[in-house]
C-alpha cells in the first residue's frame, strides 16, 4: 500500500483534489486525519451510518495508532493500493513521519498568493496586518524542507481548473495511478468516498442531488455561502470551476501589497517553474 499527501495552504483547493485523485478505483480518500478523533464523521454519509467510519472503528482510534488503524481498515475495506491524505501543513506531514508514517509521494498544490489572501479574507477579518502575516505563511508552507523533491508534484489550481485533462493525466503518469474518466467529473465518483472534514462547498458536487438542493436552502449555508456558490453548487458539470475571484474582489491597495511581498512571489514563481506537465 503506498501513501500520498496533498500538501498546501488552507483554501487550496485540496478537497477538491482529493475528490478527483479518488476518481481511480485505487485510490482510497482519507480527507484530513488531523480531525479524526474517536467520534468522527463520514463528511460524505453525514447523517446516514459509514460503512467505513463505524462507531466501532472510532472509537478505537487514538491520537498515536490513527495511521496503523486507517491503513488495517482500507486493507480490509476493499483493493486499494493508495491511501491519499489531505492534511495539506508540511508541519503535520512531519509529525506523522514522528509517529512512524512515511510518504511515498505529495502533490503540492498551490494557487497565486492574490488567490490564496482572497480566500483568507472571506473567512477573516480584513486588514493588512494579517494579509502580511498570511503572506508570511504562505511562503512558510510552500518552502519547507523536509521532502525530498522527488517526489513532490506541483500542481497549481489555475491549471488544473482551466487544463484538466492535461493536467490530470499527467498526475496520473508520475503518480502510478491508472487514468480514469470519473476523474473528470466528481459527480461519477461520490459514491465511493468516505473522507473526513474538508470544504463544505467542494463536498456539494459529490453529496447526492436531493440533499445539495435541501443543504442550499438551509440556514448554515445562507449564513456561511454566497450566491456564487449556491450556483457553483447546483452545477450539473461535475467540474471544478475556475475561480477567478480575486480579480475584482481584492483592492488596488491590497493587490499592491500582494505584489510588494517578494518571499511569497518568488516562492510562487518557482512552484510555477516546478510543474511537469507545460
Ligand atoms: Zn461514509
Amino acid at each position: 500500500m503506498k501513501i500520498y499527501g496533498i500538501l498546501g495552504t488552507p483554501y487550496c483547493g485540496s478537497t477538491s483534489l482529493t475528490f478527483i485523485i479518488s476518481g481511480a478505483k485505487c485510490v482510497f480518500p482519507i480527507g484530513e486525519s488531523i480531525h479524526i478523533n474517536n467520534k468522527s464523521k463520514c463528511s460524505v454519509c453525514v447523517d446516514k451510518p459509514c460503512p467505513f467510519w463505524t462507531k466501532e472503528f472510532t472509537e478505537e482510534i487514538t491520537q498515536e495508532n490513527i495511521h496503523k488503524k486507517v491503513l488495517e481498515k482500507v486493507k480490509q475495506f476493499g483493493d486499494f493500493d493508495i491511501i491519499l491524505y489531505a492534511d495539506k501543513s508540511p508541519m503535520i506531514y512531519e509529525s506523522f513521519k514522528k509517529l512512524g508514517t512515511e510518504f511515498d509521494k505529495f502533490f503540492v498544490l498551490f494557487k497565486s498568493p492574490e488567490a490564496y489572501i482572497y480566500s483568507r479574507l472571506k473567512h477573516d477579518k480584513d486588514n493588512s496586518e494579517l494579509m502580511v502575516k498570511e503572506l508570511d505563511a504562505y511562503f512558510q508552507v510552500y518552502s519547507y524542507k523536509i521532502f525530498d523533491s522527488k517526489n513532490l508534484f506541483y500542481l497549481s489550481y489555475d491549471d488544473l481548473t482551466t487544463n484538466s485533462v492535461v493536467v490530470i493525466k499527467k498526475l496520473c503518469e508520475w503518480a502510478d495511478i491508472p487514468f480514469d474518466e470519473k476523474m473528470l467529473n466528481l459527480r461519477l465518483v461520490g459514491n465511493k468516498i468516505h473522507s473526513i472534514s474538508g470544504n463544505t462547498g467542494a463536498y456539494t458536487h459529490i453529496w447526492p442531488k436531493n440533499f445539495v438542493k435541501r443543504f442550499v436552502k438551509s440556514k448554515y449555508w445562507k449564513d456561511n455561502f454566497s450566491k456564487y456558490h449556491s450556483e457553483k453548487a447546483l452545477n450539473e458539470s461535475g467540474k471544478i470551476i475556475h475561480d477567478i475571484r480575486w480579480k475584482t474582489g481584492l483592492t488596488d491597495k491590497q493587490k499592491e501589497i500582494i505584489s510588494a511581498h517578494k518571499p511569497s512571489q518568488d516562492i510562487y514563481k518557482t512552484m510555477l517553474s516546478k510543474r511537469l506537465y507545460i
